[in-house]
This record gives structure tokens, C-alpha cells and sequence, in this order.
């Protein structure tokens, strides 16, 4: 487990309960986060690092076990451990709160001591968890996100812009002439190539942006909230900075490289799927080849 504090959401309508949790929660070295609603705790989980949640199970607003489903998908990690705190003694709600995939259950009144076992277990798992995800998402070389990450990705930015009614750019770049930095330098300085184009792209835009390696010598970056002009300004800047980047080779020369890419989205209303984002990009990023290279098209 990483050292950093971590965040236990806590969400309980009784003041004195929760007030509880939260002395006991800090007392032992985490940060509580407390929620009184189910709205209140959507907003938690998405501004919010959670790392465990704690889940009453009558709330102003709704029941928690009516919450876990959403809870499991709000989370920007994909899940989240749920420890549901709860009054009910039955067996039965412990089988259906487990059957909604909560990770956890302890009744009232929770002891202390209890309580921090089951945060230790729900945190061990969530660390696996993590770390499963990030070698699911990331490409090695570059530990820029993969091409599976990016579909996710693109068919979600699609569908969250379009209903906000606001703007979502994609753009795909490929590095030209890359088989012959291979054949003239071998390999591994191509490896390097790659890296260093990486490095630029993860410097060079905004942390909301996603960048990623789809392929080979090919990236694709989605930039959110972000006009088609703003976006080839962008890209085309960092084009111009990129060809000027010089690449020692084995044999003490210098080389330089470039890339090419296409552009496509702005206003989605035009759209009918995403997949037609990725259609023309690469439709544009064709065009830029085969106009000489070294170009963005828009
Ligand atoms: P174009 O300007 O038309 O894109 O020409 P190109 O030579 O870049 O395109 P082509 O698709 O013919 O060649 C891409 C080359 O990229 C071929 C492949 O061996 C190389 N490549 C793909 N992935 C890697 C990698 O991870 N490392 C290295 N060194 N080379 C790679
Ligand atoms: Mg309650
Ligand atoms: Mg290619
Ligand atoms: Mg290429």
C-alpha cells in the first residue's frame, strides 16, 4: 500500500454515529470524508480520492444498498470497496448487500477495533486492485494509457460531452518515415524515439487531456472541452517543437524526426457514434501523409 493518507468516505444521516466514525477513522491515521445523503455522496466519490467507502443503509434520500451499484461505477478508479455499517442483523442483509457488491458488512453498534480490521482488509484489496488496473491500462514502453484504455475512454468523453452539449477533440499522430529510423539506427534508438515523443506529448498538454500509445509509432490524445481550432493550435505547437528535438544515435550524430496527425470532433452534433471520431482522424491523419508529412490536418 502506497503511504498516502487515504480517504474513507464516510456516509451516515446520524450525526452522532457518523461523528463517531469520523473521530475514530482519524484517530488511527486516515482522512474521513463525511456524506449525510446519496447526493451528497456522489459528489464526494467523483471530486474526492475515496479509497473506502462506509455505508449506512437508511439514508435521507434513499437506501445504501441502492447506492452500491452506483457507487462501483461513479468511481473514477472503476471501484471502490464498500463497508456497509448497518443496524440490520439479519443474515439475509448481509447476503443481499454482499450480492450488490458491497466488499464488506459490520453491525451496529461497530467497535472500534472491528471497524479498523475491516478499513486494513478493504484497503489491502483495493491496493491490488490498483495496481491490477494500472498494468490493465497503461503501455509499458511508455506508460502512456493503451489502446483498450483509449476506447473506453473515447466512447465515454463521447457520450458525457454530447450530453453536456459541449466540445470533444480527438486527435491521432503517427511518426513519419519511423521504418527508416529503424533501419538507418537500429531498433533500440527507435525504441527511444518513441519514448522521447511520449515525454513531449505528457509535458506538452493539459492534465485533463488523455494521451495514448494505440499502436506502434501511432498515438491518440482526446482533449476534452476543447474546439477542433484550439485543438490543431495545440497539436500543430507541438509538432513544431517535436522536429526540433535532436536524437543522439550510436555512431555520436544527431538526427531529428516528425510526426503527422488528424484531427476530428469540435461539436459533436454532427456525430452519429464515436467510432466516426477515430474514422476521420484517421481519415485527416492520411491526408497529412499524403501531402508531404510534417503537418496536422484539421
Ligand atoms: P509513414 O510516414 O507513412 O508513417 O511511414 P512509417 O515508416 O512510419 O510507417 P510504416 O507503417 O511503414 O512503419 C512503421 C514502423 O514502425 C514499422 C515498425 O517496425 C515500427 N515500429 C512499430 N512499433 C515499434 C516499436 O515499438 N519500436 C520500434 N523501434 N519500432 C516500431
Ligand atoms: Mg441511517
Ligand atoms: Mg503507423
Ligand atoms: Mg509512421
Amino acid at each position: 500500500m502506497s503511504d498516502l493518507l487515504k480517504n474513507i468516505l464516510i456516509i451516515e444521516d446520524s450525526d452522532l454515529q457518523r461523528k463517531l466514525l469520523s473521530r475514530w477513522v482519524s484517530k488511527n491515521g486516515y482522512a474521513p470524508i463525511e456524506a449525510v445523503t446519496i447526493s451528497d455522496a456522489r459528489e464526494k466519490i467523483l471530486a474526492e480520492n475515496i479509497d473506502v467507502v462506509l455505508l449506512d443503509w437508511e439514508l435521507p434520500d434513499g437506501t445504501g444498498i441502492d447506492l452500491i451499484s452506483d457507487i462501483l461505477s461513479t468511481s473514477p478508479v472503476g471501484w471502490l470497496p464498500i463497508i456497509m455499517v448497518t443496524g440490520h442483523t439479519e443474515p439475509e442483509y448481509f447476503k443481499l448487500a454482499i450480492e450488490a457488491g458491497a466488499t464488506d458488512y459490520i453491525t451496529k453498534p461497530a467497535k472500534e477495533v472491528e471497524l479498523l480490521a475491516r478499513i486494513f482488509s478493504a484497503l489491502r484489496i483495493k491496493a491490488l486492485h490498483d495496481q491490477l488496473r494500472e498494468t490493465a491500462i497503461r503501455d509499458v514502453m511508455t506508460n502512456l494509457y493503451n489502446r483498450r484504455y483509449m476506447e473506453e475512454r473515447i466512447e465515454q468523453e463521447f457520450q458525457r460531452c454530447r450530453r453536456h452539449k459541449s466540445n470533444l477533440s480527438l486527435a491521432m499522430i503517427d511518426i513519419d518515415k519511423f521504418k527508416n529510423v529503424n533501419d538507418t539506427y537500429g531498433h533500440e534508438v527507435g525504441d527511444l524515439v518513441i519514448k522521447r515523443l511520449a515525454n513531449e506529448l505528457k509535458s506538452s498538454f493539459r492534465k485533463s487531456d488523455i494521451i495514448s500509445r494505440f499502436g506502434g509509432e501511432e498515438f491518440v490524445i482526446l482533449f476534452p472541452e476543447t474546439g477542433i481550432a484550439d485543438a490543431c493550435r495545440i497539436l500543430d505547437k507541438v509538432r513544431e517543437l517535436v522536429s526540433k528535438i535532436e536524437i543522439k544515435s550510436d555512431a555520436n550524430d544527431k538526427f531529428n524526426f516528425t510526426f503527422s496527425g488528424g484531427v476530428a470532433g469540435g461539436d459533436l452534433s454532427a456525430f452519429e457514434t464515436n467510432a466516426e471520431l477515430l474514422r476521420i482522424a484517421d481519415k485527416n491523419l492520411y491526408e497529412a501523409k499524403s501531402s508531404g508529412r510534417n503537418k496536422i490536418v484539421c
